[in-house]
């Protein structure tokens, strides 16, 4: 299909500084837990991004030094030229599909607590580590930042070596640059703070001296956050920001422009819509010849086109939309934009790093797996053989199996018990602030359509019956799970019911159903992901009383992962919603509940006319049961292969329902290895150095 030429705009050339990015595709530095630790994967993903037309890929934070170590969070390095190497892996690739590598130049100060490499955290001044570790920073001297001067221009130089175009000063994210830069933080009375002219003269430096050092063939960029702080009602506070950016507006080849709060940055679809950096732009393409990048969460080809009309950004630039869908742009381009895979704003991406593991994504289930697995995200292995698929559920595990086995080629029966695709998906994004969870859903629902070989049963509930009576000859089980009414108290399933008592316990199956309580409302959440406080908000929004509850001692902690718990902590207490921590329900009767402190023991009582139970789930296996016990539980004895997955198997995160769905696709007839199911991504020590081996 051509592209439609509206889009035109989106598929010039822009030079930057000494090199030309072939389009306005800019996917910006984006961690994924991969880093110089598993730099295969990493070469792989970034290719495959450039090869879905990203015109500019850039690596994660990449350190300058061993005492900037962020492990676990695993950051890129180029501490020495062993690293050349690692960092040529990906650019390679890269330019294979005539992309630009960008690597961003990283030196984290009180950020970084250098628990791996045992250095000592330089920053401005002797102040505490920000990120909560029980270390303090050394006040920098002159000779230390004539140090990270040298150490800056070295990785400039390993970068340009590696093949990198264009090389990042990274003056923002509350890093050591964007210590220097603050009037607030930077207290030095020496040339480096006070005036503005002196704090921003660390940056100026390093700027000039990357230019010096690589700036014949590399483009010099710099990321910067254009605000101070968000004032009231989400108002751009600027502050001298205005000012500073006029002061070194023309010094660098390219502006990647962020803003001070990263909640807001890479904010939650729940709380941050597509485009909501455009407030903060308002001056800075007027005060800048040089190309501007800025991120918003772009899926929509027109918001695109209308942020470059109007002067507000020259790249679009994207680190979860190319995550969710590498081939955005190529889709743009070749006019399928209805395939686009939108992401929805989950942040599962960004959880990879908070925990120390390779990335992957709700809406994307090949990423990450590029590499370890060969998963391509457009291209899959042709079915081996005619049979027939059936798959029982269309959630995002069902739906996703439906959609890959029908890109195979295999003749594909979709069975779903409801009118509406989505399972829990559909419920979910009814509730408030959820709406774009509904893209996992629609995505695979449109993809179906241009599948004439996938047909698609609604409201057809199946019993093990009707699934011996279809003739399938492999059946995969995706009935989901249910959310349970009692609770796990670390040892076994607790009945939470007053013995003699019929209290109102509901669970949020219930409310996302439209069952709403009476009265006053307890939400216990032992679930700890966003779950807890979106059902809060619901029944909130209903007009009850509503206390959370949690055995945690924090709400939603496991939101940390995704950077989302303190947001939906502080949007809780706006909306008037109490918060009761680290305390565990024991007993309800309809009228007390009764918490225990999870540290003393010691118990209160709390009441209200109902209680929501957002726990665990038991999964829906029970057609998986019914089938087997039709061969009296020998599987090999059914007619057909049967599998039970996402959810049916093991409750999970969306982003595991997909996974599962789309793995059981790839793997149908093309099993692994079982005892090598992937490649293991590490320094392979007996190769290194060529022939050599360490047991002789
Ligand atoms: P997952 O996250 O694993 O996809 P979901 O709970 O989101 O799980 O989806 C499961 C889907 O399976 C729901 O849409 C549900 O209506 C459907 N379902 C459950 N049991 C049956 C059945 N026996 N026959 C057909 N569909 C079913
Ligand atoms: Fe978007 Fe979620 Fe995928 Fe991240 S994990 S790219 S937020 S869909």
């Amino acid at each position: 299909m051509p592209r439609d030429p509206r889009y035109d705009i989106l598929f010039e050339p822009v030079k930057i500084g000494p090199v030309t990015a072939r389009n306005r595709f800019f996917q910006v530095p984006h961690c994924t837990g991969m880093g110089w630790m598993r730099p295969r994967s990493l070469a792989e993903m970034r290719g495959i991004k450039a090869e879905g037309g990203w015109g500019v890929v850039c690596t994660e934070y990449n350190s300058i030094h061993p005492s900037s170590d962020d492990l676990p969070h695993v950051s890129a390095s180029l501490w020495n030229d062993s690293d050349i190497r690692n960092n040529r892996l990906m650019t390679d690739k890269v330019h294979e599909h005539g992309s630009l590598a960008g690597a961003e130049l990283w030196y984290g100060g009180a950020r970084s607590s250098n628990t791996y490499t045992r250095e000592v955290a330089l920053d401005l001044s002797s102040m505490p580590n920000s990120a909560g570790h029980p270390y303090q920073t050394r006040t920098m001297d002159k000779q230390d930042i004539r140090n990270l001067r040298r150490w800056h221009r070295n990785a400039a130089i390993r970068a340009k070596k590696a093949g990198f175009d264009v090389v990042y000063v990274y003056a923002t994210h509350t890093y050591l640059l964007s210590n220097f830069l603050h009037p607030r933080i930077n207290t030095r009375s020496d040339e480096y703070g006070g005036s503005l002219q002196n704090r921003t003269r660390l940056v100026r430096e390093l700027i000039e001296e990357t230019k010096e050092a690589v700036g014949d063939t590399c483009a010099v960029a710099v990321r910067f956050a254009i605000d101070e702080e968000i004032g009231k009602d989400g108002v751009p506070i600027h502050g001298e920001r205005r000012e500073m950016f006029a002061m070194m507006a023309e010094m660098p080849d390219l502006w990647d422009i962020n803003i001070a709060n990263y909640g807001v940055e890479m904010g939650v679809s729940r709380f941050t819509k597509e485009a909501a950096l455009e407030p903060y732009m308002d001056f800075v393409k007027s005060l800048t010849t040089k190309p501007v990048v800025t991120v918003g969460r772009f899926t929509s080809p027109d918001t695109m086109v209308s942020q470059v009309k109007r002067g507000i950004t020259d790249f679009i630039g994207a680190a979860r939309p190319s995550i969710a869908d590498p081939f955005l742009p190529s889709k743009i381009e070749s006019g399928q934009t209805d395939d686009i895979r939108e992401c929805i704003g989950c942040n599962i991406c960004y959880s990879g790093d908070s925990i120390g593991v390779p990335i992957r994504c709700t809406q994307n289930p090949t990423m990450g797996e590029e590499w370890r697995k060969g998963w391509h995200p457009e291209q899959i292995e042709p079915a081996t053989s005619d049979d027939t698929v059936l798959v029982v559920g269309g959630g995002p595990t069902g739906l996703e199996a439906a959609h890959a086995l029908g890109k195979r080629g295999y003749r594909v029966m979709l069975a779903e018990a409801s009118r509406t695709l989505g399972g829990r998906v559909t419920a979910e994004a009814s509730l408030p602030g959820m709406s774009e969870y509904a893209r996992v859903r629609d995505y695979r629902e449109q993809q179906l359509l241009g599948l004439p070989n996938v047909e698609v049963f609604r409201e057809s509930r199946l019993s093990a019956d009707d699934v011996m009576a279809t003739g399938a000859q492999h059946v995969a089980i995706a009935t989901g799970a249910t959310w349970r009414k009692d609770r796990f108290d670390g040892e076994a399933y607790l009945d939470i019911k007053a013995p003699g008592t019929d209290p109102v316990i509901l669970t949020p199956d219930d409310i996302m159903a439209g069952v709403m309580p009476d009265g006053s409302v307890m939400v216990y959440d032992e679930d700890s992901y966003y779950m807890g406080g979106v059902i809060a908000e619901a029944i909130r929004a209903n007009g009850n009383e509503v206390t959370l509850c949690t055995p945690a001692e924090v709400v939603s902690d496991w939101a940390g992962k995704t950077s989302e718990r303190w947001k939906v902590r502080r949007h809780l207490m706006e909306l008037g919603i109490g918060i009761e921590l680290s305390h565990s329900l024991s007993q309800y009767d309809g009228e007390t509940a009764v918490l225990a402190c999870e540290f003393s023991g010691a118990e209160k009582t709390l009441t209200v006319d109902a209680v929501v139970m957002v726990t665990q789930r038991a999964p829906n296996d029970q057609l998986f049961h019914d089938l087997l016990a039709h061969v009296d539980g020998d599987g090999t004895r059914l007619p057909f292969s049967l599998r039970r997955i996402g959810d049916c198997e093991a409750p999970a995160i969306i982003a595991a329902a997909t996974y599962a769905g789309h793995r059981y696709a790839r793997e149908l007839e093309n099993a692994p290895d079982p005892d090598e199911p992937l490649k293991h991504d590490r320094l392979d020590v007996g190769q290194t150095p060529e022939g050599a081996h360490l047991n002789g």
